[in-house]
């Protein structure tokens, strides 16, 4: 890693759950007994979430590729967010190293009213479908009050224009629910499978992603299959699988649950927590394939 800005190291780790409505109950449990350090709610980066990298977002629908656009949409659902108008600024916010983030600071947001609120130690956060703007209650990057909105989350629509349709599933990840949860898991088919557990506003699941989206287009791990449980999403999932904070990456062989730890990694209850870069998550991925081949159900990786 390299050490972008200050406290970079810190936001590798894992964050806890207690952001999503659901979960907050679960991780105030679950935090103590972390043996890694987790992130505080006063250490905790910023929110993120898009896959996306930063060159694509702001770009206006191809149809009218010369008109700037009017109004600005969640990329997600398509709803309407905030008007150009309202745009004060465009500055980065996080950055670790292989996941960053840069948001539009907005003087105000038209759509406000019709989101869902909710209230965190560092900031309050609006849903839509997802995380979808926020504004910082303990002014930690210098936005001071202004409310922000991650621009790789939100898609600028000229007058007159279409509202995008929904955007494609992240790289490398097939997303899973709790209806076909256990029939995919347990499958016992010679397949690694591999569920992570994140949620969109977490800067560490975001690297992870970008983690998994370098590890698919390189080609993927041949015998692992990663799937995706966004604890927002998936609100009763998530609470019956307990992740003590996320992301968290669970490991399924044979029909069975796979005990995992890995050098340099925190793992809980057998399961993998905290932001993984991609050459490290790739090793990760072979090692706990290949002892799973060979009978192994509580696995150590060792080494970098
Ligand atoms: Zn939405």
């Amino acid at each position: 890693m390299s050490t972008p800005r200050p406290g970079a190291d810190a936001r590798l780790d894992p964050a806890p759950v207690a952001r999503t409505p659901v979960a907050r109950a679960l991780v105030a449990l679950a935090l103590v007994s972390l043996a890694t350090p987790a992130c505080t709610p006063q250490e905790l980066p910023m929110h993120a979430h898009s896959p996306v990298p930063s060159s694509s977002p702001a770009a206006p629908p191809a149809a009218t590729p010369a008109a700037a656009p009017a109004t600005w949409h969640c990329r997600h659902c398509g709803r309407h967010l905030f008007d150009q108008s309202e745009i004060k600024s465009r500055r980065p916010l996080w950055d670790l190293g292989e996941e960053k983030a840069e948001v539009f600071v907005l003087e105000s947001a038209a759509g406000l009213d019709g989101l869902r609120r909710y209230d965190a130690s560092l900031h309050e956060g609006y849903y839509c479908c997802r995380f979808a703007l926020m504004r910082m209650v303990v002014d930690k990057f210098g936005t001071g009050r202004d409310l922000l909105a991650y621009v790789a989350d939100v898609v600028g629509v000229p007058k007159g224009g279409e509202v995008p349709t929904p955007r494609p599933a992240k790289r490398g990840q097939v997303r899973l629910g709790a209806r076909d949860f256990d029939a995919v898991t347990l499958r016992d088919d010679g397949v690694l499978r591999v569920v992570k557990l994140s949620a969109t506003w977490c800067p560490p699941c975001r690297l992870v992603d970008t983690a998994l989206g370098k590890i698919a287009r390189a080609g993927g791990v041949s015998g692992v299959e990663v799937l995706e449980v966004d604890v927002d999403d998936e609100q009763a999932l998530a609470e019956r699988l307990a992740p003590a904070s996320i992301p968290t990456l669970l490991f399924f062989y044979g029909g069975k649950q796979l005990r995992v730890q890995a050098d340099r990694v925190a793992s809980v209850r057998g399961a993998l927590v905290g932001g993984i870069p991609s050459a490290r998550l790739r090793t990760i991925l072979t090692a706990v394939r290949d002892a799973a081949r060979r009978g192994q159900t509580d696995i150590s990786v060792r080494g970098s």
